[in-house]
């Protein structure tokens, strides 16, 4: 089995991975089996950028609604009949969480009939083999991939293959799809999918394509990376009129979509995220008329994208308003203004600004300005010490800033000066050196001021509890002793036993001999004394011959 999660793990930004585990906690909870699957598992093997998270739940999906707002997602939209949801989880990761169902087309054109079903019969609906892969995320299977058509190995081969004969007949759509996968990655299309794609394109299958799909497919180009090369391809295959009647890539702001692009990069660069999808969609637009940007507008089935779409020019004006009124009088004040913006507002108004003072600002907030902050004096401060690990250092440092923006210190020598009176007093200094029996009392005393060798020579050094003595032990063993000695000792003491009772034989039986044929001595022996020290005693001296043992 081979395991799929370290590589999940390795691939998906820190806020994606945060949005596999809430989805998976949620859906554990509600009792569903749930799985990444689509684009997201395509992407994850191949090593493109993985753009958002397709989920798929066993059970229907608008039951998590309400959790996962809980816990901080926006649900952007919800598609009853499909049973899915799009949502924006927290950390602005996109998802979708679809209910593995199956779908049968009983009419070209006509919307399928859906039913519950299986992962596996979930992956047989889908439309290439590449985006029909499944990765577990239950416990006990966490990390399973299921690859049912080898859609690994047409990544390997950099293929599009369709699942079956009638994929672009069924749903007219995955021609768009095939044209879009096609521009993105640059891959082919295997030889049989080409030649229905060929087919179902002379038949015209596409004008059965549903209104559904055309609406998500639109949605669809606002989060590609370069879309104007889709959308050229759209429109070299005859596509784009499918999406919007009168779109053409002369409708297209390319200057202000190839800017937007840039200034993203650039944000990327500089820490920010910005969605630009609500731009690009208004730059794919921008010479359509009200009515047929409105049309689009209401096809896209993530309401909230449409949203900030419709709203993007009147934040914008709103922003610049701002950026030219008191609010922004002042570099600092600028400066906080366009930190506390959303990133989105501010891509696209750096992209859109006609006024020379707004654009100017802007300019300034990702150039110059951001030079202004390595001049703050990190030394100097740290010899203040005014670090990082005083609780007021960001106050401090902004402070710092925004002066140094507003042009209110120039000169170190005047940061160094505003800086003293913010420094932290100076800690005490250190006890002069003791010497004698008064050094290890001092060292008692303030044991901070210790170096660590010398703490842990202490450690080293520090007094033992003795251990308990030998008697004491036999007095009072513990269970375990007690245990050993009945168990393990009861044979050998046994053997020691005769042993010493052997011993004790020979050792009489050699005093006897011995006795018998030496004569006692009178001194220092005694009638009195006992036997066994009479045969004691000449051993202890090593004599038969001294200790009067000698004939
Ligand atoms: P992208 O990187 O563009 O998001 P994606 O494969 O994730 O690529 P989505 O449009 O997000 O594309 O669709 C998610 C998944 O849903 C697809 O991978 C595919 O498995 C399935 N899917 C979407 N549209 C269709 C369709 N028309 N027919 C069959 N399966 C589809």
């Amino acid at each position: 089995m081979a395991d799929y999660i370290y590589t999940m793990e390795l691939r998906l930004t820190p806020n994606q991975q945060k949005g596999v585990t809430l989805v998976q906690d949620i859906a554990r909870n509600a009792g569903m089996n749930v799985y990444l699957t689509g684009g997201a598992v395509r992407d994850i093997i191949s090593g493109f950028p993985i753009r958002d998270l397709d989920f798929t739940v066993q059970g229907n999906p608008l039951k998590l609604q309400k959790e996962l707002e809980r816990a901080g997602a926006v649900i952007g939209g919800a598609d009853d009949d499909f049973k899915t949801i799009y949502v924006t989880l927290p950390g602005g990761v996109r998802a979708e969480v679809s209910s593995a169902r199956t779908e049968r087309y009983e009419k070209t054109g006509k919307p399928p009939v859906i039913t519950p079903a299986t992962i596996i019969e979930d992956l047989r609906r889908r439309d290439f083999t590449v985006n029909a892969m499944a990765l577990s995320l239950n416990p006990g299977s966490r990390g399973l991939l299921m690859d049912p058509f080898n859609g690994a190995a047409d990544i390997e081969a950099k293929l599009l293959r369709i699942l079956h004969n009638y994929a672009f007949v069924e749903d007219p759509s995955r021609l768009i799809r095939a044209s879009r996968f096609a521009a993105r990655f640059h891959w082919p299309m295997e030889e049989r999918t080409q030649a229905r794609y060929e087919s179902a394109k002379e038949n015209n299958y596409i004008e059965y394509i549903a209104d559904r799909t055309i609406g998500y497919e639109i949605e669809q180009l606002a989060y590609e990376d370069d879309p104007f090369t889709v959308i050229r391809v759209f429109e070299k295959e005859g596509w784009l009129k499918i999406l919007s009647p009168h779109w053409t890539t002369a409708k297209v702001d390319t200057n202000g979509l190839s800017q937007l692009m840039k200034t993203r990069q650039q944000m990327n660069e500089l820490g920010y995220a910005p969605d630009p999808s609500p731009a690009v969609l208004h730059f794919l637009t921008a010479r359509l008329n009200d009515k047929e940007a409105s049309d689009i507008r209401k096809a896209i089935p993530r309401r909230d994208l449409a949203e900030a779409w419709r709203d993007l020019e009147d934040n914008a004006k709103d922003l610049a308003k701002r950026l030219n009124g008191k609010e922004a009088a002042t570099p600092s004040r600028t400066w906080k203004l366009l930190t506390s913006a959303r990133p989105e507002m501010v891509l696209f108004l750096a992209v859109t600004a006609r006024q020379q003072a707004v654009e100017q600002k802007i300019k300034n907030f990702f150039t110059k300005w951001r030079q202004i902050q390595q001049k703050i004096p990190l030394p100097e401060m740290t010899e203040l010490l005014i670090t990082p690990s005083l609780p007021e250092y960001p106050k401090i440092a902004e402070e710092v800033f925004m002066l140094l923006l507003d042009g209110k210190l120039r000169s170190r020598t005047e940061i160094v000066k505003f800086l003293k009176p913010l420094a932290p007093p100076p800690p005490p200094p250190p006890p002069p050196p003791r010497r004698g029996r008064g050094a290890k009392a001092a060292a008692a005393q303030a044991p901070a001021q210790i170096a660590q060798p010398v703490l842990l020579l202490q450690w080293l050094r520090r007094p033992r509890i003795p251990s308990r003595s030998r008697k004491h032990k036999r007095r009072h063993p513990s269970s375990l002793a007690r245990y050993r000695r009945s168990s393990l000792q009861n044979g050998r003491r046994r053997r020691l036993h005769q042993k010493r009772r052997r011993a004790g034989r020979s050792i009489r039986l050699f005093a006897h001999h011995w006795l018998a044929s030496a004569p006692v001595p009178a001194p220092p022996y005694s009638e009195q004394w006992p036997s066994w020290l009479l045969v004691f005693l000449p051993l202890v001296c090593s004599a038969p011959p001294g200790c009067g043992g000698s004939p």
